[in-house]
C-alpha cells in the first residue's frame, strides 16, 4: 500500500521545509501544489497564466484546476509508493477529490500533520523567505540565511523572494487559509487523521515529531 501524508498549516508555518526533509528521510516524493503553480507560471503554460491572477492576489486558484493538476501529478510512476502532498488539499471540495482519487490508486491519507503557528510569527517568516530558483529549498533572511547570500546551499542556484510573500499578500493568504483551509482540521480530525504539531519549534523538533506520527 503506498503512504500518503498530507501536510496541513497556515503558510509560513514550515511545510516546505519540513516536505523536504522529511521526502529525503522517507524516500516518498514531495508533492507541492504551490511550486507545481510556479513551474507553470515560469514555463508560461496556460495553466501559468490562470494560475498567476489568484496566486498574485493572495486568493486560490479554483478546485478543478488545481485537482486535475494534482491528479495528473499523483498518477506519475514516482508516486507509486506514495507522497508528502504540501499546500494541497486547501478546501473541502479538494480533499474530497483526493480521497476519490487515491483510492483509485489503492491508497488512502494515511496521516495529516496539522503544524500550528501564531499568525504574527507566521508573516514575519513568510515576508523574510527566500526560495530556491531550482528546487524550491526554503531560507529566512534572519532564522535561517543561506552560507552566501542569494545562493542556495544545497544546489548553488539563485536566491529569490517570491512576488507573493509580500506583507500585504501573506496577510491576505492567512485570512484565505483561515475561511477556505481551516475546515480541513475537523474534516480530517472526524477521521481520526490529524496530528498536532507545534510548528513554534525548532526545524529538528518538528521534525522528530513528523516523523513520529508518520512512521507509525
Ligand atoms: P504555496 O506555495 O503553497 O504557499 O501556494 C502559493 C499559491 O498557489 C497560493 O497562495 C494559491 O494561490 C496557489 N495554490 C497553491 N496550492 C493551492 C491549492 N491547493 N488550491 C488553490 N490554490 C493553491
Amino acid at each position: 500500500m503506498p503512504t500518503f501524508i498530507v501536510l496541513l498549516g497556515p503558510p509560513g508555518v514550515g511545510k516546505g521545509t519540513q516536505a523536504k526533509i522529511l521526502a529525503e528521510q522517507t524516500g516518498l516524493v514531495h508533492v507541492s501544489s504551490g511550486e507545481l503553480f510556479r513551474e507553470n507560471l515560469k514555463n508560461q503554460t496556460e495553466l501559468g497564466k490562470l494560475a498567476k491572477a489568484y496566486i498574485d492576489k493572495g486568493e486560490l486558484v479554483p478546485d478543478d484546476v488545481t485537482i486535475s493538476m494534482i491528479r495528473e501529478r499523483l498518477s506519475r510512476p514516482d508516486c507509486k509508493m506514495g507522497a508528502i502532498l504540501d499546500g494541497f488539499p486547501r478546501t473541502p471540495v479538494q480533499a474530497d477529490a483526493l480521497e476519490k482519487m487515491l483510492s483509485e490508486f489503492n491508497g488512502q491519507v494515511d496521516t495529516v500533520p496539522y503544524i500550528t503557528g501564531e499568525e504574527s510569527v507566521l508573516v514575519e517568516r513568510v515576508s523574510g523567505r527566500w526560495t530556491c530558483r531550482a528546487s524550491g529549498h526554503i531560507y529566512h533572511e534572519k532564522f535561517s540565511p543561506p552560507h552566501q547570500l542569494g545562493v542556495c546551499d544545497v544546489d548553488g542556484s539563485e536566491l529569490y523572494q517570491r512576488d507573493d510573500d509580500k506583507v500585504e499578500t501573506v496577510k491576505k493568504r492567512i485570512q484565505v487559509y483561515r475561511n477556505q483551509t481551516m475546515p480541513l482540521v475537523d474534516y480530517y480530525r472526524q477521521r481520526g487523521k490529524l496530528v498536532e504539531i507545534d510548528g513554534m519549534q525548532a526545524v529538528e523538533v518538528v521534525n522528530a515529531a513528523l516523523l513520529t506520527c508518520c512512521m507509525n
